[in-house]
């Protein structure tokens, strides 16, 4: 491991002094052998972690779509900024840190990745990945992707180590900052190690999005994305909308015709192009999700639809009768579980969805907009989608707050937060 951080420092040394223009060109080959080997990628990530083929063409499809975001706009966001104070001169740089250490989840084994190394590359740090271990195909393959591409050695390394030795990196003096996506549990661990070192940490952990559905919505519109904001990954997203909170007006209603759509899902071989829900990513996840949804129907809550495992099959499931307590609430389901609770009036909503330790996002339903938008504020969350599910784009900032981490991800405050913000001032 040593050998790799050395690497890594040396690497560091040359790459800072490159332009943005000369990095950008190895961006711009590595986004076309991307390009060029999507089905590649996209069958690799189905193959480790049961994605529906479809679901890693678009994940790969994305990751594409990021390179160009940032070719095309990284120089602008990076630019010397001069600001007018009593000095002859006064502005702020943005130079790279130095080696970073990544620590990535399976869920989206391309995109998380992405998302956190090629701004940071741009930027001109270097990076260090430790990916999940259950996805090691697809680690591999991103870093031969760097390599293929044409990047120096030392600027993408993928390190397959276990968790337990995370620590002697984030120790290692050459190592200056950390980016985890993650359980709340590995990011309290990482977050406690970086303070130690006095080194910054990024962290984007967990959600237990709500999905609230006011009775002047459209009905038949926000079911299709209700199916897709819960059930896309088959329910292993962070940003997942888990509990869905609808206006008693409609609860009847919504509730009988999302169980038909989800009931009309197509589950099975995730390599089908016709699969829409595969199974999870391990037998274990899916045991866990059953023990969320078993103790919660021990304290009251009412399974309407699905609610059975098969292996790592696990059916597309409407929980009922569900208060703040039980784990289905109170906890982040990571698989196609949706909660389903009422509420009388908008304040209602608010304090439910607040409710939850988690502040990923929120969507709210509506066709009052105007009306909604005043009410922003209230929500304590990184992300406010009105009319839609909340999801990232490579063109807007993502994270969270409360549990959900710190930080944030993508745009211009993305590549921002691996940099020194350098003042200069001449007089
Ligand atoms: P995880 O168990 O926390 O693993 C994530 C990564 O952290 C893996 O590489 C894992 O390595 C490593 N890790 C685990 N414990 C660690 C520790 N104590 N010290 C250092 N590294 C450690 O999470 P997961 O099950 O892979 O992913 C699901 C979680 O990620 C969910 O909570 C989900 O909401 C969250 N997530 C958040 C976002 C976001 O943007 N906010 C996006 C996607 C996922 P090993 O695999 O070797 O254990």
């Amino acid at each position: 491991m040593l050998s790799k951080i050395n690497i890594a420092n040396e690497a560091f040394g040359n790459w800072k002094k490159k332009t943005i223009a000369e990095r950008m060109v190895l961006v711009k080959n590595l986004q076309l052998e991307l390009e060029k080997n999507r089905n590649y990628y996209a069958t690799l990530i189905t193959k480790e972690m049961n994605k529906p083929i479809t679901q890693s063409l678009a994940e790969v499809d994305k990751c594409g779509l990021l390179c160009d975001f940032y070719i095309n706009n990284a120089a602008v966001f990076l630019e010397t900024k001069h600001i007018k104070t009593e000095a002859v001169e006064s502005f702020v740089t943005y130079e790279p840190l130095g080696v970073l250490l990544g620590i990535m989840p399976w869920n989206f084994p391309f995109w998380q990745v992405f998302r956190f190394a090629i701004p940071s590359i741009i930027a001109g740090n270097v990076v260090l990945v430790k990916h999940a271990s259950n996805v090691p195909e697809s680690a591999q393959s991103i870093e031969n992707l760097f390599i293929k591409s044409g990047f120096p050695e030392g600027i993408y390394q993928n390190i397959a180590i276990k968790s337990d030795k995370v620590s002697e990196i984030i120790a290692h003096p050459f190592v200056k900052a950390v980016s985890l996506t993650g359980s709340e549990a590995a990011g309290s661990s990482v977050a406690a190690q970086a303070g130690k070192y006095l080194k910054k940490s990024l962290l984007e952990l967990g959600g237990s999005n709500a999905f609230i559905v006011c009775n002047d919505a459209n009905i038949d519109q926000t079911i299709r994305i209700a199916v897709n904001a819960r059930m896309q990954n088959a329910g292993q997203s962070c940003i997942a909308a888990k509990r869905f909170l609808i206006h008693q007006d409609i609860f009847e209603a919504f509730t009988e015709k999302y169980k038909k759509a989800l009931s009309e899902l197509i589950q099975g071989d995730p390599m089908h192009p016709e699969t829409q829900i595969g199974p999870m990513a391990r037998i274990d996840l899916a045991e866990d999700l059953e023990k969320q949804v078993n103790q919660s129907v021990s304290m009251g809550a009412k399974i309407i639809l699905g609610g059975q495992r098969e292996g790592a099959f696990y059916s597309p499931t409407i929980i009922t009768k569900v208060t703040p307590e039980m784990p289905v609430f109170k906890e982040e389901t990571f698989g196609p579980v949706a909660v389903l609770l009422s509420f009388k009036t908008l304040d209602e909503a608010i304090a439910l969805s607040n409710l939850s330790e988690f502040g990923l996002g929120v969507s709210i339903f509506t066709q009052n907009v105007e009306s909604i938008k005043t009410r922003i504020p209230e929500f304590n969350e990184g992300a406010v989608f009105i009319n839609e599910m909340v999801k990232s784009d490579p063109r807007l900032p993502f994270g969270g707050v409360k549990k959900s981490g710190y930080g944030r991800e993508l745009a211009e405050e993305g590549i921002k937060e691996f940099v020194n913000t350098k003042t200069v001032v001449i007089q």
